[in-house]
């Protein structure tokens, strides 16, 4: 391919001042096949394992070809027209699996985050990391995701919601406003950082024409504004994964060790665990397409020093006891109606642990008071549950939100309320496709309510069934077509 004058003479000014780093076959590897990638959700339930689900992903698999650099990722083969892999797999509508270049699956892994961490993805959007940082914390801690681009942030909250982490905030926000509002307040950030691209050059043909119109330079201050604020944003003792898919050393290892210089309470943590990768003298982590299997990717992990102070109590950090309306408590009891009917003793005791809280006129659960972002700009907070209404009657009514059944297990549904469609169910893609499907004396669900509709044994949508009939409750927006 045809790649921009400007990266080839900065390229070749980058191998001619490391002379220690391999070069032989870089440009050539821009002609190669781009790989791909899926990452397994480690919460999701799994049929039989992860080849039987890489086998329903792949018409091409043979064998269990893993990212080094990621538990659960795994190498496609090279078919990739092949829908079974994305959009038509009903697989991935319940957010089993994650489409994702596999260096891309890099910098989540490194952050490495813990249930009951507080941890923000500064630029989030479309979200494959962040919903792996969600994983990680299995309910406990909470998400912030961020993304600054308006339309961006609604593929955000899709991935999201599919992912079923139900900890997480979305935010729309410039780094700047949530380093003025919670200063101090992350235990770990991840920065995958807006930049030139190049490592894109491959899989992406207009990322060449982009990098031809803006470059490297224009992008440098941002990143650099957008380290300040995670600064700011970070508590003492806590960490900052930085992470680019560019090869421009300006705005990678340079980039870092001009803030390291402007901030020398941070270190860097090496990573010698990490197999596959390039690993630089200064302890940041490389991707390059000619020596590893994935796309350009840099990545450096930093520490700042200090004590790991209890975090300062910020207004909204613990929940305050506001008074509620009535009509937030009817929807608060209208939500639990919902909940008692579809889910067992247990699950429903475990689920609504969580505190009820109110925005925009949903009921979310919540474990943190929505105080705390007053000021930000908020796309969703918590796990929603759904919106009551005055119907024409005067009565009140629920409506459940779908994104409640990727937040559930199958192991929490009381079984006359659970339909899990088989893979190869006709009546799966019907489901998806928002038709109305018939049940048989065979499904053992119920025959009046709610139900929640399984691809498998992964929960995928919701459904209400009058006698065998069920109506499709799975929204219109994320429908097959
Ligand atoms: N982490 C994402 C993922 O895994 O799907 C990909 C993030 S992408 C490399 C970089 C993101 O930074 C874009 O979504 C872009 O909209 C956002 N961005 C652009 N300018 C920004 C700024 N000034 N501050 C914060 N984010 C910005």
């Amino acid at each position: 391919m045809k790649l921009p004058e400007k990266f080839i003479a900065e390229t070749d000014a980058f191998f001619a001042a490391h002379p220690e780093m391999p070069s032989e076959g870089f440009y050539e590897s821009f002609d190669k096949v781009p790989l791909h990638g899926v990452r397994l959700s480690r919460t999701k339930t799994v049929p039989s394992g992860h080849e039987d689900l890489l086998r329903h992903i792949d018409p091409a698999f043979e064998k269990a070809d893993p990212v080094l650099w990621c538990d659960g990722g795994y190498y496609l083969s090279e078919d990739t027209d092949d829908t079974r892999k994305t959009g038509r797999n009903p697989l991935y509508h319940a957010g089993v699996f994650y489409p994702q270049e596999p260096s891309a699956m890099l910098p989540a892994q490194v952050l490495s985050a813990k249930p009951g961490e507080i941890v923000l993805d500064m630029c989030a959007a479309p979200g494959g990391k962040a919903c792996r940082l969600g994983e990680d914390l299995s309910g406990e801690g909470l998400l912030v995701a961020n993304e600054i681009n308006y339309e961006r942030s609604k593929a955000l909250l899709r991935n999201i919601e599919r992912s079923g982490i139900t900890n997480s905030v979305i935010l729309n926000e410039n780094p700047d406003n949530i380093a003025k509002r919670l200063p101090g307040f992350f235990d770990k950030i991840l920065i995958d950082a807006p930049c030139s691209g190049e490592g894109m050059f491959r899989r992406d043909r207009s990322a060449c024409a982009s990098y031809e119109k803006y470059g490297p330079s224009s992008i440098v201050p941002v990143q650099k504004s957008i380290l300040e604020a995670a600064d700011i944003c970070l508590r003492a003792g806590g960490e900052i994964v930085y992470s680019t898919c560019t090869f421009c050393e300006e705005e990678d290892e340079l980039m870092i060790s001009s803030f390291m210089k402007a901030h020398p309470s941070y270190r860097i943590i090496l990573h010698p665990e990490i197999k596959g990768i390039t690993h630089n003298p200064d302890g940041t982590m490389r991707i390059w397409p000619h020596l590893n299997r994935g796309d350009g990717h840099f990545c450096a992990h930093l520490v700042k020093d200090g004590e790991n102070t209890e975090r300062k109590p910020l207004p909204g950090f613990v929940r305050s006891k506001k008074p509620l309306k009535a009509s937030e408590r009817r929807g608060f009891e209208l939500a639990r109606e919902f909940l008692s009917e579809i889910l067992t003793d247990e699950g429903f005791e475990k689920l609504t642990r969580i505190p009820f809280t109110n925005h925009a006129g949903g009921v979310f659960l919540i474990d943190f008071d929505e105080d705390l972002f007053r000021g930000l700009k908020v796309c969703k907070t918590g796990l929603y549950i759904g919106d009551s209404r005055m119907t024409s009657s005067g009565k009140s009514v629920f409506d459940p939100s779908n994104s409640i059944a990727l937040a559930l297990s199958k192991d929490i549904i009381k079984p006359e309320r659970f339909l899990p469609l088989g893979l190869d169910d006709p009546r799966l893609e019907r489901y998806l496709k928002g038709e109305t499907i018939q049940v048989t004396p065979e499904d053992n669900v119920t025959s009046k309510g709610s139900v929640v509709v399984g691809a498998g044994a992964a929960p995928l949508g919701l459904g209400k069934i009058e006698g065998t009939q069920v109506k499709n409750m799975y929204p219109k927006a994320w429908r097959l077509i």
